[in-house]
């Protein structure tokens, strides 16, 4: 599970608390830091929070955007401190956690953590299959975000733990079957986004809607790669007749 797993920090303001969020892993066993658009890091306050975690800090990726640092994801869960606009699933932590460790062991996932001051915006919010609110007492809803981090990565612990207690990991499933990755999910909705323009579906409607409930159904399905060929084959081939060019061959 651990390095199929990654705990990802989104535009973390403080260096402080990715070094609180790196020492919040290693307690609990994980070691898999990815960074969105850090403000400030590396930096001294992040070694001196991490304490004896620096080796997470050390090994931590950075990138430029959410999509980039789950692009090779099959399943990614957010987590938001707040009522959305996106409408997603939602998880409580325990059940984000159990589906999370089940499904490392077949591919790579990751839990997404938002910035301290504005959360994940919807962009990103829109990447993920579920979202975990923990249900906090209302007048003070917000967590540090490395505290969310240390209660999400204590839910993953005792999910792992439950596995190796019974050995009860999930039934191996066809490889066949396993979910596409979140860089091949966004080609298709890319594909099907260009298609719906040139079919002109939305008549001059914003395509937002459709578009957002379109993801949401297919980010539901959780399509495998060769399904997501064959829908992608569906639309190349319309493409083709409504352009005049013949179906190519099968
Ligand atoms: N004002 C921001 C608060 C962000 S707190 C907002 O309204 O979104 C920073 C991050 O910590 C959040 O993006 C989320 O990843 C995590 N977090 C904080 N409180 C949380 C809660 N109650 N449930 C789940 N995640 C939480």
């Amino acid at each position: 599970m651990d390095s199929n797993l990654r705990i990802v920090l989104v535009g973390t303001q403080h260096p402080g608390n990715i070094g609180s969020a790196a020492r919040a892993m290693k307690t609990m066993g994980l070691s898999r830091l990815v960074l969105v658009a850090p403000l400030r890091f590396p930096h001294a306050e992040a070694d001196a929070l991490a304490a004896g975690a620096q080796d997470v800090l050390a090994a931590a990726e950075i990138h430029d955007s959410l999509a980039d640092a789950i692009a090779d994801c099959r399943l990614v869960i957010a987590t938001t401190a707040r009522q959305r606009t996106v409408p997603m699933p939602d998880l409580s932590a325990r059940a984000a956690a159990q589906q999370l460790c089940e499904a490392s062991a077949q591919g790579q996932v990751a839990l997404v953590f938002g910035r301290e001051r504005t959360g994940l915006e919807n962009e990103e919010l829109r990447r993920c299959h579920a979202a975990v609110t923990l249900p906090a007492h209302p007048d003070y809803s917000s967590l540090n975000v490395a505290a969310a981090v240390q209660i999400l990565a204590y839910e993953l612990r005792l999910a792992r733990l439950a596995v190796a207690d019974t050995g009860d990991a999930s039934a191996p499933q066809d490889p066949e079957l396993h979910p596409a990755e979140h860089r091949e999910l966004e080609a298709f909705f890319a594909h099907l986004s260009a298609y719906l323009a040139e079919i002109d579906f939305h008549k001059g409607h914003s395509p937002e809607i459709v578009e957002q409930r379109l993801r949401r159904l297919f980010m539901r399905a959780q399509p495998a790669p060769r399904e997501l060929r064959i829908l992608r084959g569906i639309l190349s081939d319309s493409q083709r007749l409504l352009r005049g060019i013949p179906p190519r061959c099968r």
